[in-house]
Order: C-alpha cells, then structure tokens, then sequence
C-alpha cells in the first residue's frame, strides 16, 4: 500500500512534470488576441517559477524595426531561435499585435540578475507610423497592467520596492547597461510621468461624471487659511477666514501677481496656485488635447495627443510668459497654455 501511493505520487509529479507548463489564466490569450505560435516548448528557456516582484518592460532598441511592417514577427522569430541569449515573455508590435515567447510566471531572460524577480517581461517592437505606435503602446500598457493586477503587483512605475519596472530601473538597481524603454516612447513624446500615469489608471478610468473646468480647492494651506492678495500684491485682510483648506473656489484664469502663478476668484482677489489642488501640476482643460508650445511660442505639432484632457502633468509652477500668455513648463522646452489648464478659463 505504502509503495503504491508512493508511486501514485511519483506518476502525478512525474505528470506534471512532462506537461506542458502550467497554463495560466486563459483569457489573457483571447482578450489579447495571443499568437502562441513562436512561445517557447516546455524545455525551452528558464523552468523555474519567478518571484512576483515585477513586471518589466522592455523596447527592442533596434532601430532597423522601423523600415520593416513585420517587424513584430521578425523580432519574435530572432527571438524564438535565439532564446538561449535573451527572450522576454511577451513582444508588442505591429499595431497592438502580442506573441507569446516565454511562459508568464515562469524566469525569462530579458533584465540579466532581476529575471528571478519578474514573472512577466514585455518587449515593445519600433515603428515609423502613429496609428502602430499608438495601438502597440496602447496594449504594452494593458498588459503590464493585466499581469501586474493578476500576479497582485503594484502598478506603480519604477518606484521603491515590487511594481513596475522599466529595464533602465533594473540597470540602476541590479547593474547592466540598458536604457530602454525611455528613450524610444519619448520619441513618441510619451514621458515618464505619462507611462507611469498610463500603467497606473489605464485608458478608459477618466470619470465621465461632470469634470469641474473653472474651480479649485484650497490645499495644504495654514489651518487658520490662506491669505488672498490683490492685484497690486496687498494681501485681503482677514480673507484667510474664509480661504480654509478643502474649501473650493470658482476661477476665472490664471496670472502672476507679485511674480507668482495665483487664480483670480473674485474682481480683485487671487490665490497662490502653490496652496491649491492645482499645485506643481498642470492638468489639461481642453476637449480635445492642446498643443504644447516650444519656448519661442511656437506649437508643437500633433503634442495634443499627449496632453490630452484631463491628463495631468508635473510642472514647477514657474510662470513663463510667452507672447503676452501666462504658460507652464511640463517637459523640457515644451510650455503649456494656462488658459487650457483647469481653473485656467477654458469652459
Ligand atoms: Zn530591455
């Protein structure tokens, strides 16, 4: 009896052993649309179970993609066939396209002494065209998202402990020499803080309940309230007893008084921006995106895909006047209108 249950055990251990890897969740296969077709067999590449620290992400850094409409499929098939160098677990391309290559959960060997720590690595292939770029960054997000959410890892990008992370994360905090993926989404002119807000929210969380375009709340302020000042640069007597912190203030636009950014809430009463909801950022009020300007004025062109409405931005709060127009920097050399920022006047 003894024996026999030992080998009963033996069989199932040994069953599992020769099937092919455990299969994770189904449905990212179909709600991804999953080519499995170049996905490592079952002793192909790293049989050991990954940590669940982080999701990874990659870009190919090869710029030859570009010139080539198959460049996904191309890379996935160098990949397939060179798997003993490097491969990641996914490849994006081609207009939101995914192939499998590595087994999610499972060590790949994109990311040198962080691969124990990331049961999921997503490669991104280049393009040259818009609408690929926009879909492909569109699914690199969800599914870093999908399996950051599955494996319960937080969604935050390259920040302190498990998350996210970027190879240039693992470069700084486990050595190597990779950059990626920073350098090639920026030429897309999606940032940092743009991926990171991206991975956090996804695409489709902006509230559609009434979006508030022409207020703001008082924030961070002294308990006893903040002062308002005039336009002459006199602080209000005794408007700090109704200036309280969480309170919100209808706006009219932005300007400097006393050579700071402050909102105009009454004929001649403003409020710093640094004591409001809005402070060090600059969140879009514009239906349709607006166009950053360079420091000369000058828009830069299709930018409105980036500053969408609603999508919030870091900004230093340093005014900058350009052309009689009161803007906010929120890249370098690339300004925002504050008339197209909540509580900036826009309706
Ligand atoms: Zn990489």
């Amino acid at each position: 009896m003894k024996n026999k249950i030992n080998i009963l055990g033996l069989l199932v251990i040994l069953a599992g052993f020769f099937l092919a890897p455990v299969t994770v969740d189904a449905d990212v296969n179909s709600d991804f649309n999953i080519n499995q077709n170049y996905a490592l067999g079952a002793y192909q590449g790293d049989s050991r179970q990954a940590y669940r620290n982080y999701i990874i992400l990659h870009e190919s850094g090869n710029q030859n993609d570009v010139n080539d409409t198959n460049a996904v499929l191309h890379e996935v098939q160098f990949m397939h066939n060179n798997y003993s160098n490097a491969y990641a677990t996914y490849f994006v391309g081609g207009g939101g396209q995914v192939y499998q290559v590595g087994q999610p959960g499972y060590v790949a060997w994109g990311a040198l002494s962080a691969n124990p720590y990331s049961p999921v690595q997503i490669e991104l292939a280049r393009t040259a065209d818009r609408n690929t770029f926009n879909a492909d960054y569109h699914t690199y997000v969800n599914l870093a998202r999908y399996w950051a959410n599955y494996y319960g890892i937080p969604l935050t990008l390259d920040g302190y402990g498990n998350g996210i992370k970027s190879h240039l994360w693992v470069t700084n905090n486990y050595g190597g020499d990779h950059q990626d993926p920073y350098g090639y989404l920026a030429s897309w002119g999606i940032t940092k803080q743009r991926l990171a807000e991206d991975l956090l929210h996804g695409f489709y969380s902006t509230p559609t309940a009434t979006v508030i375009r022409d207020a703001v709340t008082i924030k961070d302020g002294p308990t006893t309230g903040i002062a308002g000042w005039n336009s002459k640069g006199k602080i209000i007597p005794g408007s700090n007893t109704k200036l309280r912190n969480d309170t919100a203030w209808k706006t009219s636009y932005l300007t400097t008084v006393n050579g700071l950014p402050m909102y105009r809430i009454a004929t001649d009463e403003y409020i710093p921006k640094k004591y409001t909801s809005e402070a060090n950022l600059v969140t879009i009020n514009a239906i349709s995106g607006v166009n950053a300007v360079d420091s000369t004025g000058k828009q830069i062109s299709d930018s409105r895909k980036t500053f969408t409405d609603q999508s919030k931005w870091k900004t230093n709060d340093r005014p900058h006047w350009i052309n009689g127009k009161l803007y906010l920097q929120v890249a370098t050399n690339q300004y925002i209108d504050t008339y197209y920022t909540i509580g900036g006047g826009n309706r």
